[in-house]
């Protein structure tokens, strides 16, 4: 069972390893977009770290949405509406239950078919649709969390956007020229699995 202390540690760890990475993501964005995602995703997480540590939740939907509402707000750009709306299907998914591996599956594949709707985009857009779609497949294709399998999947997934050409977001006005280059989103997303990883380990 996938409980508040869990959701907890997720957050904390991913705000880590996003701060430590600031600047990595700021240099593929500045790459392939506008330059800010690493500043973008250091301000949303450190204030939802703020915000989690400043309340006590019975559920993991009330962090879930908490984490939603947080990164709606501070992340901005398009990557925050798109990390808003994933942890609020997240959290409407789990409303007042306990996160077993089927409903955490089930807020998965809610957040990923929003994060697709939001954003108008699908696998192999060169997003971080594409991490998060690989970790939502595998899964599906189990019966239990298995952490080093979602590290490989997700990672595998983050690697795969360096060989695709962006058709969605800043990077697609480059075309061809977004080729070669990893998609920040999809850095950002690998974090946020990896962390998750640690975590159901
Ligand atoms: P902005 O591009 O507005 O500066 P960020 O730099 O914070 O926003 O985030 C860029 C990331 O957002 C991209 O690397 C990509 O993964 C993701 N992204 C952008 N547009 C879309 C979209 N339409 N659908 C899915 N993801 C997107
Ligand atoms: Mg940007
Ligand atoms: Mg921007």
């Amino acid at each position: 069972i996938f409980q508040v202390e869990h959701a907890r540690k997720w957050m904390k760890a991913t705000n880590e390893r996003i701060q430590e990475k600031k600047q990595e993501l700021t240099e593929l964005d500045q790459a392939i977009g506008d330059g800010d995602h690493g500043i973008n995703m250091a301000r949303g997480f450190r204030e939802v770290m703020t915000k989690l540590d400043g309340e006590t939740y019975q559920h993991v939907a009330d962090v879930m949405k908490d984490v939603a509402m947080t990164l709606m707000s501070k992340v901005g750009g398009a990557a925050g509406p798109l990390y808003g709306t994933a942890f609020l299907k997240l959290s409407m998914a789990f409303k007042g239950q306990d996160v077993d591996y089927p409903l955490f599956t089930k807020g998965m594949e809610d957040a990923v078919a929003g994060v697709k709707q939001r954003g108008k985009s699908e696998v192999g857009e060169k997003t971080l649709v594409d991490v998060w779609s690989a970790v939502l497949e595998k899964l599906q294709e189990n019966d239990h969390f298995d952490g080093s399998l979602m590290l490989d999947t997700a990672k595998a997934a983050m690697e795969n956007t360096k060989e695709t050409m962006a058709t969605k977001g800043r990077a697609a006005y480059l075309k061809e020229r977004s080729i070669g280059h990893l998609d920040p989103g999809s850095v950002s997303s690998f974090y946020l699995f990896e962390s998750l990883a640690g975590v159901i380990r």
